[in-house]
């Protein structure tokens, strides 16, 4: 029996090595790697840039923690802000962190409670964000749960304005629901948000753990909609690999977080932003964006023509995609692991396609013949 608990349904594969789009498994067998770790290996595996990055910090510092200066952190927090709403920048090192981090502040700067989420949300796995989450089966067994989150459906403006009272602090959601299925905000909802938040100085908080550092072809996936956030949350892609999360505020925010009031011992440790340094400095570049959204078009172009739009559905942006089937997928993503392409799931009926943002065409060719191959036979 396994020494771990198991809590992961684990594929049984054991990959050693990655170099780039592409994994290599304990046997010798190669995988194009579409799932990048979830969202997370940004520049593909093994990018040059970010393990020289570990390499020279590991030879200087590996940790000295928050109770001292940190101009490093403080380069990276810049970095993250430039041309953004935000001031502020605090360091964690999950994406549920950086969730529970907004939450705090969202209810101690607003002196209220209540935060409305959206169903098929996911927000991570602590008590808070776990309680912000609209899905069941994260939550089942656990309760009771935080009282002050109130969830309703993702794309329904009546029922978010009836959802509006004196007591909410905060709306937080994702501009893309990567986990809940890869569902797109209405433009029309994404305006009533911000004019509510407007009107009524509620805070909105924006999770981008999964579509932002650039997934989505922006740097973060707000900017390609009409939201006003005060506070968004990062990881995953932030650090390609290594552990960090973000979260950034406006200014107006700042003194809500004064010392003492937060913290995290591993937050914004010197290893995790010398790598997250060096991600940023690649994928907030202009051209590697274009090429980004290029590769996304490339993708979608071919996928269409690929596969019955009757039969499938293609969502997303950028490198964010789902592929919406009529059929359960789990099956289809463990044929696809079998011909040496990894997916993963979102939801029960939707392929999540998140290849490394540094994918090449010839790769994505692959991926779809593959994906043909299985998709269309079994039709
Ligand atoms: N928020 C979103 C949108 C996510 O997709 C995830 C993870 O999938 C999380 C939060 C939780 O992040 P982590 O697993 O790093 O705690």
């Amino acid at each position: 029996m396994s020494t771990l608990f198991q809590n992961y349904a684990r594929r049984p594969v054991h990959i050693v090595n990655g170099q780039g789009t592409i994994v290599t498994d304990d046997q010798g067998k190669e995988y194009l790697d579409f799932t990048s770790g979830i969202a997370v290996v940004s520049l593909g595996h093994a990018h040059p840039a970010i393990v020289e990055a570990l390499k020279q910090q590991s030879e200087k510092l590996w940790h000295i923690s928050n109770l001292f200066a940190s101009p490093e952190q403080e380069q990276l927090a810049a970095a993250l802000v430039t041309d953004t709403p935000f001031g502020q920048a605090f360091f964690c090192n999950s994406g549920a962190e950086a969730n529970e981090a907004a939450i705090k502040l969202a209810r101690r700067h607003t002196k209220k409670n209540i935060i409305i989420t959206f169903e098929q949300s996911f927000h991570g796995r602590t008590f808070g964000a776990m309680s912000a989450t609209g899905q069941d089966k994260v939550r089942q067994g656990f309760g009771p749960l935080l009282e002050t989150f109130r969830t309703i459906p993702y794309n329904d403006k009546q029922q978010l304005e009836a959802a509006i009272d004196e007591d909410v602090a905060a709306i937080m959601l994702e501009a893309i629901q990567g986990e809940g299925g890869v569902n797109q905000l209405d433009p029309d909802v994404a305006q009533a948000i911000t004019d509510i938040c407007q009107e009524k100085g509620i805070l909105l908080i924006i999770d981008e753990v999964q579509t932002g550092i650039s997934r989505t072809g922006t740097r973060y996936a707000y900017e390609q909609t009409n939201l006003q956030p005060d506070i968004i949350t990062l990881a995953k892609g932030l650090g390609g690999g290594f552990p960090i999360g973000a979260m950034l505020g406006t200014k107006a925010l700042a003194e809500s977080f004064g010392p003492g009031t937060h913290g995290t011992t591993f937050g914004g440790n010197p290893l995790a932003v010398a790598v997250a340094q060096a991600v940023i400095n690649i994928v907030f570049e202009d051209e590697f964006l274009q090429q980004v959204q290029r590769t996304s078009d490339y993708l979608i172009d071919k996928l269409q023509a690929t596969l019955p739009q009757d039969q499938f559905a293609i969502r997303g942006e950028g490198l964010l995609l789902g592929i919406v089937c009529q059929d359960e997928v789990a099956p289809i993503i463990q044929q696809a692991e079998a011909a040496g392409l990894l997916l993963v799931q979102a939801g029960t009926h939707v392929i999540r396609l998140l290849p490394p943002l540094t994918v090449t065409n010839e790769e994505i060719d692959k991926a779809i013949a593959i994906l043909a191959s299985i998709l269309l036979d079994e039709k």
